[in-house]
Formats: structure tokens, C-alpha cells, sequence
């Protein structure tokens, strides 16, 4: 057992500064007041992060191309939540997307990369206009918005980052080679924007799902059965996980309840990462 040694001047015994008074109970995992913004967060597991967010009392903004999508989903999500039409494909709208937020908002204190798109082909016919299609979304895009936010948010020494990787960076699943190049980039650029940010005050993490059932996985699940029993077999858990799965690790990682937590990958899985 670990015991404290009682200090007589109010420091700790290595002489540091006393740390600021803990937040009791569950307030360590409270986002109220903070501005999130979660893109493609109109649909699936965008749309449950968001979910979760508000329910924690952030201040949520939610994008994605489809105004329709995004405005139904709002109004569901209810008070605290907002939308803006943006498509992050479109990189020179990247800073201007984030001045929005902040001007109609204030400060972004988290920023969720969740837009993105996958493509099931045997790599010897994907073309290069397929790869670049999928890596522009899901890696150029990220890194675009990420800078443009990270610009601000090491300035104010405050804010954290958050990227949506998958099973496709852990291990090899055949037939979605741009996808897979694509989060495995991603896994490797929160490793060094954590080892650049983390000391000025922003935390930078990914949330690699499992097999979450969301419109784009029964896609290319349901036309697959082999793929769906061979992706349950392997996961312990038994079951498919649910976008709120996904939603209530990102708040996590975006509360104070993760201040020490930075530079990961956090499988959200029901095991199938390590499943056999
Ligand atoms: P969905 O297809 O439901 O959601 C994707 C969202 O991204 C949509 O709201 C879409 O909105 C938005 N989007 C796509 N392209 C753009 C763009 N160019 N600009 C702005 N928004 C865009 O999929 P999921 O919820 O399943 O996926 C969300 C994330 O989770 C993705 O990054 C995906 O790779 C990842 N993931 C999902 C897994 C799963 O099992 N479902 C497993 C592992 C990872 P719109 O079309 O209106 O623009």
C-alpha cells in the first residue's frame, strides 16, 4: 500500500506545489461550459459523441455536408446543440471553419475529427483517384482542421484534440487498403501532435472503434456475411458495439478526468483488438 507523507508547510514532501483541490465525484468527467466541435457529427457515431457532449454540458457544433441531416439532428440533440454546413474535403475552408466556431461560440476547447469515408475494394483495382479520395478525407482533412484549431488552442496553452482511428490500424482487414493507410496515419500523427502540444497545454488522443453498427458498417457488413461473422468471432464481448460506446470514451478523454492522459490510441472494441 501506498501511503502520503503528511507535509508540515503545505507542499508535498518532494517540495512541490500543493496540486489544485480535487473535483469530487463524477464533476471530474463535466464538459460544461466547453465548445466541442465534432465533425460528420450529424450520423452514427458522430451524432452519439455529440449526444454525449451535450448531455455532459458542453456547448456542441456538429458539421457535415448534408444541411437536411445536420439540422434533424440538431434539433434532436436539442438545446446546446448547433450545426454548420462544411465539407473538410475543402481545406482552404479548413481555418475559416474554426474562426466561425469560435466567433458564434467562443474559445473551441475539443475538437472531435470524425468525418470520414471507407471504400471495400481488392487493392489491385483501386485506382489512384480512389486512394487520394479516401486519404484527402480522412487524412489530409484532419490534419488541415487539427492545425487550424491546434494554432489557437496552444496559444491559450488549453484544449484537447480527439481522432476517430479504427481496427483497420491494428490489424490487416482485406479489401479497404486506402482506408486502412489512412487511419494508420492518423494513429501515428497523434503520436507526434501529443509529443508537440501536450507540454503547452492540449492533449491530442484517438479512439480507435470496433465494429460499431452505424450506417457505414452495415454497409459493408450486410453485403458481406462473411466479413460480419468473421469481425464477431473475433471480438470477446460477443456483440457489435453501439455509437454511444464510442460517445461516452470521448467525453471521457475530453473531461479533466483525462488530464493525464495523452498521445493514445484507446480501443472502444468489446476486445476485438485482442480477441484470437
Ligand atoms: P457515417 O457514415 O454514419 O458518418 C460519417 C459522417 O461523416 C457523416 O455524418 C458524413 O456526413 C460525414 N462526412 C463524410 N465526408 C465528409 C466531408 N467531406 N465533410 C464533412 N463531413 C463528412 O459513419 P460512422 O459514424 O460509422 O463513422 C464515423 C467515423 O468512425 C469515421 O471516421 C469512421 O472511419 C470511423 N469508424 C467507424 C466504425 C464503424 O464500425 N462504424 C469503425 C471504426 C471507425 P455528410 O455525408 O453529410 O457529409
Amino acid at each position: 500500500m501506498v501511503t502520503s507523507v503528511p507535509s508540515t508547510n503545505g507542499h508535498s514532501s518532494n517540495g512541490a506545489a500543493p496540486a489544485p483541490a480535487e473535483q469530487p465525484g463524477l464533476q471530474v468527467y463535466s464538459l460544461a461550459g466547453r465548445v466541442a466541435l465534432i465533425t460528420g457529427g450529424g450520423t452514427g457515431i458522430g451524432l452519439e459523441i455529440a449526444r454525449c457532449m451535450v448531455a455532459a454540458g458542453a456547448t456542441v457544433v456538429i458539421t457535415g455536408r448534408r444541411e437536411s441531416v445536420l439540422q434533424a439532428s440538431a434539433a434532436d440533440l436539442g438545446a446546446g446543440a448547433h450545426y454548420l454546413v462544411n465539407d473538410v474535403s475543402d481545406l482552404s475552408g479548413s481555418d475559416a471553419l474554426i474562426e466561425q466556431v469560435e466567433a458564434d461560440f467562443g474559445p473551441l476547447d475539443i475538437l472531435v475529427n470524425n468525418a470520414g469515408i471507407n471504400m471495400k475494394k481488392p487493392a489491385l483495382e483501386v485506382t489512384d483517384e480512389d486512394f487520394s479520395r479516401i486519404i484527402h478525407t480522412n487524412l489530409n482533412a484532419v490534419f488541415a482542421l487539427t492545425r487550424a484549431a491546434g494554432k489557437r488552442m496552444v496559444a491559450r496553452r488549453s484544449g484537447t484534440i480527439i481522432m476517430i482511428s479504427s481496427m483497420a490500424a491494428y490489424y490487416g482487414i482485406d479489401r479497404v487498403v486506402a482506408y486502412a493507410a489512412s487511419k494508420s496515419a492518423v494513429e501515428g500523427m497523434v503520436k507526434v501532435l501529443a509529443s508537440e502540444f501536450s507540454a503547452q497545454g492540449v492533449r491530442v488522443n484517438a479512439i480507435a472503434p470496433g465494429f460499431i453498427e452505424t450506417e457505414m458498417s452495415r454497409t459493408a457488413m450486410n453485403s458481406d456475411p462473411d466479413r460480419r461473422d468473421r469481425a464477431m468471432r473475433r471480438t470477446p464481448m460477443g456483440k457489435f458495439g453501439k455509437p454511444s460506446d464510442i460517445g461516452h470514451a470521448a467525453v471521457f478523454l475530453a473531461s479533466e478526468g483525462a488530464r493525464y492522459v495523452t498521445g493514445v490510441s484507446l480501443p472502444v472494441d468489446g476486445g476485438n483488438s485482442i480477441g484470437f
